[in-house]
């Protein structure tokens, strides 16, 4: 396929609009945020749902990013056309995209660290899609058609393409926010019986509470400041505490019986704003959100970060002060960024389709049309409780 196709792509600063942008190749061609490059290894992906993320956010208010860049980095849909090294993916398979692009050959993907692929972006080690030259130059998925690279390692592939289309709003999730959950619910060491602390009640948040349950936690509790969307966490059957209403480790006393909970997760990480205030005062930002979860975790317990934080450079004033005091004190282990997707795919497919995980229902996946993409960025960016789903 040549030519153009629509898109949805960075109008400006903080503005996503449908756009049109060049057809995937096999051979990328230079594009607003792509890099140039050949691969026999990638397929072509029809789309069948693509999801806004909280990323895409960071993306539209990144002063590096390219006007006309394609956004997103989240696509099930349908392989149209693979390159001629591909071997295990066929024309017509129903697949789900990890959010990381990893070569699959690199040591750190040999050992599953798939967020942090060691070719795949000459930048740094990890990649992604849609992100710009930072992360790869890689094209965003929010499009009607995408180029997925190293597609016998990076793609799912569905056994029962049926099930996956009849479950198509459940199974879109499988690309970021499941496995984003799931593995920070790991990264806490979430259990039988453990008491959960979560920070932000967002997508990513509920789909952390999600796996939680999923690995028998006894007390699953989601914090936020907004309403709606504690109101929906409260219906998905999680415990629920506003933070505009009084003193964290009060509220988590009054749910778990001590102000102390096992593992605490940040699904918030520092804002925008936050930043922007930070470098017009010259002063640090505070961790505000990392900093309550350690607040009320148990000594020994642990603490997981998958809410992005800026990288900052070694010796430069950090970006946002983290209360390392009281990790120390209370001998917390920490672990943070980027999930490597593709490691969980499998065994969340697999609760979800077969399992029961109703993951849809439980992050309040929505879908509108992709030329109503638009709108669903200005909703998501105003804080409305809902996954948004694209779909052509
Ligand atoms: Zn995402
Ligand atoms: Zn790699």
């Amino acid at each position: 396929m040549t030519g153009t196709q629509r898109a949805v792509v960075l109008a400006g600063p903080g503005r996503a609009e449908l756009g049109t942008a060049p057809a995937p190749a096999l051979d990328v061609r230079p594009a607003p945020g792509v890099l140039p490059r050949r691969c026999g290894h990638g397929v072509i992906v029809e789309t069948l749902a693509t999801c806004v993320c909280g990323s895409d956010q960071h993306t539209l208010h990144d002063p590096n990013a390219t006007p006309g860049m394609v956004l997103g980095h989240e696509l099930t849909g349908v392989v149209v056309e693979t390159g001629r090294d591909v071997e295990r993916v066929k024309v017509g398979d129903v697949v789900a995209v990890p959010f990381n692009v990893a070569c699959g050959r690199c040591a750190n993907c040999r050992a599953g660290l798939t967020g942090h692929c060691l070719t795949a972006n000459p930048a740094r080690p990890g990649a992604t899609y849609g992100m710009g030259d930072g992360f790869g130059g890689w094209a965003g998925l929010q499009a009607e058609r995408s180029l997925v690279p190293y597609a016998d390692f990076n793609l799912y592939v569905f056994a029962d393409p049926d099930a996956a289309r009849e479950r198509l709003l459940d199974v879109a999730l499988l690309g970021d926010v499941l496995p984003t959950g799931y593995h920070a619910a790991l990264g806490a060491r979430v259990g039988a019986g453990s008491t959960v602390y979560i920070a932000g009640a967002g997508p990513v948040g509920l789909a952390c509470a999600a796996a939680c349950r999923l690995l028998g936690a006894a007390l699953v509790v989601l914090g936020d400041f907004n309403a709606e969307r504690l109101a929906h966490a409260a219906r998905a059957g999680f415990a629920t505490v506003d933070l505009s209403a009084g003193d964290l480790p009060d509220m988590i006393a009054e749910l778990a019986g001590t102000p102390l909970v096992d593992a605490g997760i940040d699904c918030v990480g520092v804002s925008d704003a936050a930043l922007a205030a930070g470098r017009e005062s010259g002063r640090t930002p505070v961790a505000a959100a990392l900093d309550a979860v350690i607040g009320v975790v148990r000594h020994g317990g642990a603490v997981a970060v998958p809410g992005v934080y800026p990288a900052g450079a070694p010796g430069a004033r950090p970006p946002v002060g983290v209360w390392l005091g009281g990790l120390w004190s209370r001998a917390i282990t920490l672990t943070a960024g980027a999930t490597p997707a593709r490691r969980h795919m499998d065994v969340l497919a697999t609760a979800v389709l077969r399992g029961g995980l109703d993951a849809a229902s439980v992050v309040a996946a929505t879908a509108v049309p992709l030329d109503e993409a638009a709108d669903a960025y200005a909703r998501f960016g105003a804080g409305e409780g809902r996954k948004f789903v694209l779909t052509p």
